[in-house]
């Protein structure tokens, strides 16, 4: 393979370090994959569902009760997004529609954090909440972020003024959810080398490159809540917002026997990891609750169940239309009995007490 002289450079090396530079519009750019590979469609998934995460207070009752039967969901779990009366209505709204069919969990109230009996206030809140049929309370990533004090000071997740409104969860039986954070490329900078750089582009507002203070610590203030009410059944969405790191989570799960995760919004980067997720899965099967965080639609559904129940390769990701990253995904092939907890059994485990 040696050249035979210095100026006529070899066929085989010219060929293999060729390179150029192109102009084509990262948005137009939508390659066709030539890949043969196995699709199996699931339309009714192995065992009911639960979807344990969905945000409905837009939706009507009974298109979304179409898309359940449509495709064996059995229940889905409303986190609305609304307070006050506005909670209460929503609440009505979907339980009156079809009792059995829907949950509701309360998004946590704010207004009057700044009066010096917010957490008394809170506790009220909570109560009237649960006595008319919410089964629990979601913490956003509003707190450690933007929620502030009446001495304008940011309120970290692990303020102690809080700490009473976990204890009252754990008397009133019901699952704290948190949202703490977000991925980690919501972190770094919008640039070419950000892996989620599409969305983010779409949705400037979701970056937090810049903050004063890193992805590590919010999470830690929230471990710390955690540890802090080991009577309080924790729900971390998203796959506790580390999903690029799942052995962290198991971390996590190991150290927390309080402590849940839901796989709503990251089925991307599970299905892009299918060895350490599957192993994962198993290993934590009575941890780990269904959920879309997506518009209840057929197509959306029966996509998870494909990601969970097949041994698909290199399909699209369920996702909202800015995507999450250029990646496909890789089925599960999950077990039947870890299927069944995941998609129903560790849900009604947490919805048993209030269920309504
Ligand atoms: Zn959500």
């Amino acid at each position: 393979m040696s050249g035979k002289d210095g100026n006529h450079e070899d066929k085989f090396v010219s060929m293999v370090s060729a390179k150029v530079d192109v102009d084509l519009r990262l948005s137009d750019y939508a390659p066709c994959s030539k890949l043969k590979v196995a699709a199996h469609e699931v339309e009714q998934p192995r065992f009911p569902v639960i979807d344990f995460h969905s945000h409905l207070d837009a939706q009507s009752p009974k298109r979304v009760l179409g898309v359940m039967d449509a495709c064996g969901v059995e229940k889905i779990v409303n986190i609305t997004m609304r307070t006050g009366e506005e909670a209460i209505e929503s609440i009505d709204r979907f339980h009156g529609a079809a009792p059995g069919r829907f949950a509701t969990i309360g998004w946590m109230d704010w207004s009057g954090v700044e009066r010096s009996d917010f957490t008394q206030l809170s506790l009220g809140r909570l109560e009237r909440l649960v006595e008319h049929g919410a089964c629990g309370i979601k913490f956003w990533k509003d707190i450690g972020l933007t929620v502030r004090d009446g001495n304008g000071a940011l309120l970290r997740v692990d303020d102690e003024r809080l700490a009473p409104i976990f204890d009252k969860a754990a008397e009133l039986n019901i699952p704290v959810i948190f949202h703490t954070a977000d991925p980690d490329a919501f972190f770094d900078p919008i640039d070419r080398f950000n892996e989620r750089y599409e969305e983010l582009a779409a949705h400037p507002d979701w970056s937090f490159y810049g903050l004063p203070f890193s992805k590590a610590s919010l999470l830690e203030q929230r471990d710390r809540v955690i540890a802090r009410h080991p009577k309080t059944t924790f729900v971390a969405a998203h796959m506790a917002e580390s999903s690029e790191d799942l052995s962290h989570v198991a971390t996590l799960l190991e150290r927390h026997a309080n402590l849940h995760v839901d796989i709503s919004a990251r089925t991307a980067e599970l299905g892009r990891q299918p060895y350490a997720a599957r192993a994962f899965k198993i290993r934590f099967a009575d941890r780990i609750l269904f959920g879309t965080d997506l518009v209840p639609e057929v197509a959306m559904y029966r996509l998870h169940y494909r990601f969970l129940e097949t041994a698909d390769e290199y399909f699209e990701y369920p996702s909202h239309a800015s995507r999450q990253g250029r990646w496909n995904i890789y089925g599960l092939f999950l077990p039947a009995d870890v299927l069944e907890k995941v998609y129903r059994a560790n849900a009604l485990k947490l919805l048993h007490a209030n269920f309504r």
